[in-house]
């Protein structure tokens, strides 16, 4: 690359980035998006993020807007009920199970859950479309540089870039958010998740079911069937050395320790793809900008997988950018336009983190007491329909996003 000027440089093309990418693109803003690992795009490969997304209803639009939802749309499986269960007994079988269909407080479903790699593939499909905007894989940020008028970003290439808006999308360890001094408070529960996809006799009929034993959310998310046979996506969340003993376990040992846990009520489930780990952990910028600079998605924020909030509040992040940088694009990037997004996300991610936070604290417990009262405020609370369906909008996205 050659030295070059443009409205909006992201540095991290992780899924947020890219949504961002195609987001900005797509309001016509010239944008260069820099990664220095290119995206695997295939489930096959190595290094393929098998995580799968549900979208939820808010983030439908932004997906729409940024020119995607034609491209994800038909690899999509609609996410219908939403089924909470409790299996905190001396077996690992159900003991209390709560469902909530969307059907109750929407028209739409509670939303729709997509593959990882494949969102990588698509958007980077989206992204070829745009003219105004490029694509650097394989360079990365390698300092930045901030005054009033501009971001100064030198790149791992040497390629200098001038910016209006520097948005870090660059996860959970943003070089970005440290090269501007932005500190940020972690909290570690000595837990990981292993994330998978499975086959099983029975159809999942666009359920997803989260059952609660110890350690955290063991939880199933449709996908398409896969060879004839009904396929779902598997988080399930440990502590740190019981995941790392389950993803070492031979396959057999491993399908039959899932399906007890599962409390086998898709019948016996069979691994379908390889087993990766991921560290959990909570995690809150202070600030979310500095001169020239928005934090986006992890960069920002970080919270365990329950709920599927994590990408949906930094699809969240880049509808509110987006909405500032419209309304007056003279602006864009400079102090008041930034200030104006810190105050309308960052008490909204710090109400999500700390809610989120306490849902995993309360999921991993393992003392029989605590299990049991978990149990009855799942049967008692969940029981109730104003809090039923409070806890649904809010957990969709719908009352709570700004
Ligand atoms: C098991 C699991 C399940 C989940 N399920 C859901 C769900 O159902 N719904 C949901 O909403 N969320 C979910 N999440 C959260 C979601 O997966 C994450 O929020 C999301 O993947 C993070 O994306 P990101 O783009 O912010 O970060 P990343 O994917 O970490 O991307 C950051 C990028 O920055 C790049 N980078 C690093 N250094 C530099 C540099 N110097 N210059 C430029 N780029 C750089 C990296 O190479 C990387 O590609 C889940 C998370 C986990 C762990």
């Amino acid at each position: 690359m050659t030295d070059l000027s443009t409205d909006i440089l992201i540095s991290g093309g992780g899924v947020a980035g890219l949504t961002a990418a195609a987001a900005f693109g797509s309001a016509g803003f010239s944008v260069s998006c820099v990664d220095p690992a290119p995206p695997v795009t295939d489930e096959t490969a190595d290094g393929a993020d098998l995580r799968t997304t549900a979208f939820l209803q808010p983030s439908l639009k932004v997906l729409k807007d940024a020119g995607l939802w034609d491209r994800l749309a038909p690899h999509a499986t609609e996410l219908q009920v939403m089924r909470i269960v409790d299996a905190g007994g001396k077996t690992p079988a159900p003991r209390v199970s709560r469902a909530f269909k969307a059907s109750d407080v929407s028209d739409l479903p509670f939303g729709w859950n997509l593959p990882n790699w494949l969102l990588r593939r698509e958007m980077v499909a989206r992204l070829k479309e745009l003219p105004n905007v490029t694509f650097h894989p394989g360079t990365g940020t390698a300092s930045v540089l901030t005054r009033d008028v501009e971001a100064r970003v030198t790149l791992t290439d040497g390629t200098r870039v001038r910016a209006k808006l520097l948005i870090a999308a660059d996860g959970r360890n943003s070089p970005v958010r440290e090269a501007v001094g932005i500190g940020a408070k972690t909290i570690r529960y000595g837990q990981k998740a292993l994330a998978f996809a499975v086959t099983h006799p029975e159809p999942h009929n666009n359920v997803s079911t989260e059952i609660h034993r110890s350690g955290g959310p063991f939880t199933l998310v449709p996908l398409p069937d896969r060879d004839g046979r009904p396929c779902s996506a598997i988080v399930w969340m440990e502590r740190g050395p019981e995941v790392l003993r389950l993803a070492a376990l031979p396959e057999a040992e491993f399908n039959a320790e899932m399906t007890a846990r599962s409390g086998a009520l898709f019948g016996p489930l069979r691994l379908e793809t390889r087993r990766t780990v991921w560290p959990i952990i909570s995690q809150i910028a202070h600030r979310m900008y500095a001169e020239r600079t928005a934090l986006i998605a992890e960069a920002a924020h970080v919270v365990p997988p329950i709920g599927a909030q994590g990408l949906n509040m930094s699809l969240a992040d880049i509808r509110v950018l987006l909405e500032l940088s419209r309304a007056a694009p003279a602006d864009i990037g400079n102090d008041g336009m930034l200030e104006l997004y810190h105050r309308r996300r960052h008490p909204e991610v710090s109400a999500r983190v700390a809610g989120i936070d306490i849902l995993n604290r309360t999921s991993m417990r393992g003392e029989r007491i605590a299990r049991d009262l978990r149990a009855a405020g799942i049967a008692g609370l969940y029981g109730l329909p104003p809090v039923r369906k409070a806890l649904m909008r809010a957990g969709m996205g719908v009352r709570l996003s700004a």
